[in-house]
Formats: C-alpha cells, sequence, structure tokens
C-alpha cells in the first residue's frame, strides 16, 4: 500500500523570536498545499506551544527537536516526552548528528529516547548517517546498517509500530552536497532490509531545497524528506511540498 508522503521542516534555532515564528506559520496557513502530504513542522522547545496553539484546526503537525533520555522529575534543563505530547506535539527527531556530537550521544541513548517516544504514542524521527571519512571507506553501509540497529529498541519493540527512519548523511547536512539518487537506494534498501521495520517511512535528509527536490523525489520508494535551512523559508518549503506530491510516486 502508497504511504502517504511526509514533509518533516526541522527548524532548529534558525528562527528566533516568537513573532517570525508566528509569522512563518500565518504564512503557512495561506500558502502550502497539502493534499495527500503530511507535513511536520520542528521549531525550538520554546516555540512549541506558540505553534501549537497557531496550528490548531489546521492540519500541520508538529515535532519538537529532541526529548529527555528519561522521564523522572529531577531532570533540570530537560523536556519530558510527557510534556511535549501534553502541548500536542506527535512527532520527535532523534538522534540528529548535530545532537549526537554536541552531546556525545550514544545510539544507546537515542534507543532509551525512541523508547519514550513510542510509550508516549510520540512518533520518533530516528536520524542516522555517516560522516565523510566513513562514506570514502567503503563499509559505510555497514555503519548505517548498525547505527540504525542501535538507535533503536529491540525488534519485539518496534514491530509495527509508526517509525521514521531519516538517512540523514552528515556531509550533506547544510553543505548543499546532496548524495546521487543511486547512493541514497543504496542506503534504504540497506535499512530497509533491517527486521521490525516493515511500518516504518524511510526519508532522505541533507541540503533539501528547492532546486534539487524534483531529482530527490526521482528516489525510488521515498517516504519523505526532512529538510532544515530551506524549510524556513515559506517559498521554498511551497515549492518543496508541492513537488512531493507531484512527482512521487
Ligand atoms: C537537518 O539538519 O536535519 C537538515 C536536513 O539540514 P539541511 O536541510 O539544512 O541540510
Amino acid at each position: 500500500m502508497q504511504k502517504r508522503k511526509i514533509l518533516i521542516a526541522n527548524w532548529k534555532t534558525y528562527i528566533k523570536n516568537f513573532s517570525d515564528v508566528n509569522k512563518k506559520i500565518d504564512e503557512i496557513k495561506d500558502q502550502v498545499f497539502l493534499k495527500d502530504l503530511d507535513i511536520v513542522i520542528c521549531p525550538s522547545y520554546i516555540h512549541l506551544q506558540s505553534v501549537a496553539n497557531k496550528l490548531k484546526d489546521f492540519e500541520v503537525s508538529i515535532g519538537s527537536q529532541n526529548l529527555c533520555s528519561s522521564e523522572s522529575n529531577a531532570n533540570t534543563g530537560e523536556v519530558l516526552a510527557s510534556m511535549i505530547t501534553d502541548i500536542g506535539c506527535q512527532y520527535c527527531i532523534l538522534g540528529h548528528s548535530e545532537v549526537r556530537e554536541r552531546d556525545n550521544e550514544s545510539s544507546n541513548i537515542v534507543a532509551s529516547k525512541v523508547q519514550i517516544a513510542l510509550k508516549n504514542s510520540i512518533i520518533p524521527i530516528v536520524c542516522v548517517g555517516e560522516t565523510l571519512e566513513l562514506r570514502e571507506k567503503s563499509d559505510y553501509i555497514k555503519f548505517l546498517i548498525n547505527q540504525t540497529i542501535e538507535s533503536l529498541p529491540q525488534v519485539n519493540g518496534i514491530e509495527d509500530k509508526d517509525i521514521i527512519i531519516a538517512y540523514e548523511p552528515i556531509w550533506s547536512i547544510g553543505t548543499g552536497k546532496v548524495p546521487s539518487i543511486e547512493q541514497i537506494e543504496e542506503v534504504l534498501s540497506a535499512l530497509k532490509s533491517i527486521p521490525g521495520l516493515s511500518s516504518a517511512k524511510f526519508v532522505y535528509g541533507g541540503s533539501v531545497n528547492e532546486k534539487n527536490i524534483d531529482e530527490i523525489c526521482k528516489v525510488k520508494s521515498l517516504d519523505g524528506v526532512l529538510v532544515g535551512g530551506a524549510s524556513t523559508d515559506v517559498a521554498k518549503l511551497k515549492i518543496i511540498s508541492q513537488a512531493l506530491q507531484d512527482n512521487c510516486i
């Protein structure tokens, strides 16, 4: 069965203040065409509530960019899964390479966050990706399979669950360099062979923009894209969303 395409917008810390965030959301509501497409906006924690309020009664979902790896009450400076579900957040980006690197976050920690997300009915968007160094060696496929398996709870904990795997090569994020269709297909087909992921969606992320989206849409069996920088420009987001609906088989 054909899965609905998904466009995940990772706003990182690009949009700094409430008035700009609210303006972008108004523009999205006015301009972005939504037929047969799920859109997930992932603003910073501080803007989640405001975005949730503005998107009430509008068919765009919201996601957080991370969550706490524990559910206990004593977690100074953290945001719990239950707090983000409480404001209507349905998705969460986990294991983003910027977080893995900044927080020295291991795949085991990512797996425990995925488990907490699933327990709280949040759809985890689990990011995996190789460095340029690994890409240049020939064992990046083995690395990506291992990183994905290690970033997920045990197979019997994920079977039939809504999970999104985002293939985000580190050498592509924010660099303008995009792998070829064949390179993306090679990785997706390897990741799809991992047991327990038959219900998962697979998306590509890394320098997706309004100019390369038609080409990326040629990737067979791609369920969508995760877009960083370009997603903060509503005109570009509109072109990307249109292309996903028009071009993807
Ligand atoms: C990202 O950081 O998840 C990402 C895809 O960024 P960009 O599109 O800016 O490369």
